[in-house]
């Protein structure tokens, strides 16, 4: 059945509600069959490409926004670093590790409602020198953006935006009051129309339902997000959502193929949370998705690089690095 439906999505079918309910809703003993589902899509458009992101947070805290699941919010009372927007050199510094680790994406990411002139400016400056040293991909995630905000980082190199939908549109008023739904759909839309490559994904497990789960696989779906971050709550101590562990790994499993089966053609990032809630079941996590993160996340640890590295051989996929990466990494 999964086979079929997966060739039906190669096909260009899209899933009924029906079906994409049956997808999170599956019995445990069918997970196998649907993630091999999972993985002819996969395959077809990537075959066994793994895509590896760097996040380096660039302004850690201090935002006067109230994201319920977020430790960098004036409202959460998680102990984290604090700092304000590092300088070019220090990007510059994460960026080297970068591409030392085979990192065909670097993320720069600050805390904030959206970015300063003088953020754009530093992000602007790094960025150039970033592409002629290195050749990595860069995406920037510094909040809502406006329009000449958007045209200044395109000019500047910047290949990518991130700005998370998160959550379905009905849930989204419990997670934040500070911003809208149509704030942070306004920006992909900026984002888009100056050229930058849209990046738009989910936090799941902050007490949405599994509807909401599909809304939110089909909402980015009609914003032709290019590339999906899934990320699995890590509920830490000192936010609105502290205590909250609803997930569990096969359960993380089937969102990962729903998307999949919703998002066939789109870069698929497992993202935060990753360690935590699939546990010993992450390399299964790479039959739908098609890219990491490696490193750390924003204010928590992931697990030690060698240890993803060793999966992917294990595994026997391969590393894509960004084209330029490639050309630099031979001289
Ligand atoms: S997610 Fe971003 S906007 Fe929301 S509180 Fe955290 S840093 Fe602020």
């Amino acid at each position: 059945m999964w086979t079929q439906l997966a060739q039906d999505v190669i096909n260009g079918k899209e899933l009924s509600d029906h079906e994409a309910l049956a997808i999170l809703t599956v019995n445990d003993d069918e997970l196998l069959p649907l993630l091999h589902g999972a993985f002819q899509i996969r395959k077809h458009y990537y075959g066994k490409k793994v895509k590896l992101n760097m996040i380096l947070n660039a302004k850690s805290g201090y935002c006067p926004e109230d994201c319920g699941y977020c430790s960098q919010s004036s409202k959460s009372t998680a102990p984290i670093e604090k700092y304000p927007f590092i300088t070019k050199e220090e990007i510059l510094e994460g960026a080297k590790r970068a591409f030392e680790n085979k990192i065909g994406t670097f993320c720069i990411v600050a805390s904030g409602r959206g970015p300063t002139r003088k953020d754009v400016k530093v992000v602007s400056e790094a960025v150039s020198e970033i592409k002629e040293k290195y050749g990595l991909k860069v995406c920037a995630c510094l909040g809502l953006l406006k329009e000449e905000q958007a045209e200044q980082l395109k000019q500047a190199g910047v290949d990518r935006y991130n700005h998370n939908v998160n959550t379905s549109q009905r849930h989204h008023d419990y997670i934040t009051t500070t911003h809208t739904y149509d704030d942070r759909i306004n920006t992909i839309e900026i984002v888009k129309k100056h050229g930058l490559s849209p990046c738009s994904g989910a936090i799941i497990g902050m007490k949405e339902t599994k509807d909401d789960v599909v809304h939110i696989a089909r909402a980015l779906r009609a914003l032709d997000a290019d590339s999906i971050p899934i990320n699995f709550l890590n509920a830490i101590d000192g936010t609105k959502l502290e205590g909250t562990k609803e997930l569990n790994p096969r359960y993380s499993l089937k969102v990962l193929a729903l998307f999949r089966y919703i998002n066939p053609t789109k870069e698929i990032r497992v993202a935060g949370g990753r360690e935590v809630n699939l546990g010993t079941l992450q390399p299964l996590a790479l039959y739908p998705a098609n890219s990491i993160f490696v490193g750390d996340y924003l204010t928590t640890a992931g697990q030690e690089e060698n240890i993803d590295y060793r999966m992917l051989e294990d595994l026997g996929f391969e590393i894509e690095l960004a084209e330029k990466q490639e050309e630099l990494s031979r001289a």
